[in-house]
């Protein structure tokens, strides 16, 4: 009863109280488009809570502007535990799964990266942070037009894009440091495996189309040699060879 009171005294504090508390807890996005919020949420939530302790890792997700990445409509869910839609069928993928990958893959500053599989941009640009150079090749067409258009609006200028057959790699850069692989595979394409270097890595989802697959690291020894690990079960969009375009 005492606290009815005070509020009939005050009626305009307690209103502003009412507005303050949904206000705040309610939407992590800020008013002016200001994602800061929802991308420290992402990292310590989705990615460090589950074990993914690179620095630079987690430095570069808490730094890439992920709704840059995505349509309009889906610039709100840019930040949320999952895929997203980026047209042509195709995804950008969840956010824990772009960073286990860029963790696994190990580079630093040195290191120069090809990436198969461009779709929307986002994981080469979070590659981008951390190692020297990324290189990445997109086979859809309007896909690869449009992340390349995002890059450059970025500013990310250690980026090469290319519009091929990434079953093939990109041998005018070869050997890499590092390969990632962001479409499933039933098999790792040869040409891949020559074009990373003795003692370089490789992520890859392997595994029949729209059904689940293994993320696999392969480790190319110093003599040539391969290991490969089992990482986890994944879902990738599938690596299509139906576009096929001569590089350029
Ligand atoms: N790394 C992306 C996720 C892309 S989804 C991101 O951060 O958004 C996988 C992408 O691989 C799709 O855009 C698809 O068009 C592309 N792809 C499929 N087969 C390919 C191939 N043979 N060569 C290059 N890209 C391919």
């Amino acid at each position: 009863m005492k606290a009815l009171k005070f509020i009939h005294k005050f009626p305009v504090i307690f209103l502003l109280l009412i507005v303050f508390y949904f206000s705040a807890g309610s939407e992590s996005i800020g008013k002016s488009g200001d994602y800061t919020a929802a991308r420290k949420n992402m990292v310590l939530y989705q990615i460090r809570h589950r074990g993914i302790t690179d620095r630079a890792v987690l430095n570069a997700m808490e730094s890439v502007f992920r709704h840059e990445f995505v349509e309009a409509a889906y610039k709100r869910k840019a930040y949320e535990d999952r895929p997203l839609p980026i047209g042509y069928g195709q995804t950008i993928s969840q956010p824990y799964i772009v960073a286990i990958m860029s963790q696994l893959l190990n580079v630093d500053k040195e290191s120069r990266v090809l990436e198969i599989g461009t779709g929307s941009g986002y994981q080469a640009a979070v590659l981008a942070r951390i190692a020297k150079e990324v290189y990445t090749i997109e086979i859809v067409k309007p896909l690869h037009e449009r992340s390349q258009k995002a890059l450059n609006r970025l500013g990310y200028q250690n980026i090469r894009t290319l519009n091929a057959d990434g079953y093939f790699g990109w041998s005018a850069h070869a050997p890499f440091d590092a390969i990632i692989v962001t479409c499933a595979s039933d098999f790792i394409p040869p040409p891949l495996i020559d074009q990373l270097k003795p003692g370089g890595l490789m992520c890859i989802p392997v595994g029949p189309p729209f059904k689940v697959q293994h993320l696999v690291l392969v480790k190319k020894g110093e003599k040539g040699e391969l290991s490969t690990k089992v990482i986890t079960s994944v879902r990738f969009v599938p690596l299509t060879r139906n576009q096929s375009r001569k590089e350029e």
